[in-house]
């Protein structure tokens, strides 16, 4: 299980900066970070430990296993652009 995150995304880092297992891109240094239409969440690396669904002011973040109907893609959405950028 991880978490993962959906189209509501603003790209704005906060949930970035508390990740404590680190797994969330692009950085704001990382090539392409100014294009990406949002952050993902590496679901290898993920620990579920939430900090994430707190920081986000929109309300991006979801878990796994809870996703909205219309956003069920988002899981595999998030692990994709792990397996592209690797
Ligand atoms: S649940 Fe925790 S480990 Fe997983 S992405 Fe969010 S902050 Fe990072
Ligand atoms: S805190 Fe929310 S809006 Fe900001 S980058 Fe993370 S998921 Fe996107």
């Amino acid at each position: 299980m991880a978490y993962v995150i959906g189209p509501a995304c603003v790209a704005d880092y906060s949930c970035l900066e508390v990740c404590p297992a680190d797994c969330i891109r692009p950085r704001p240094d990382d090539p392409g970070f100014d294009s990406a239409e949002q952050l993902y969440i590496d679901p290898r690396s993920c620990i579920d430990c939430e900090a994430c669904v707190s920081a986000c002011p929109v309300g991006a973040v979801h878990e796994a296993t809870r996703l909205p109907t219309e956003i069920s893609g988002y899981a595999e959405h998030n692990a994709a652009w792990f397996e592209e950028t690797a």
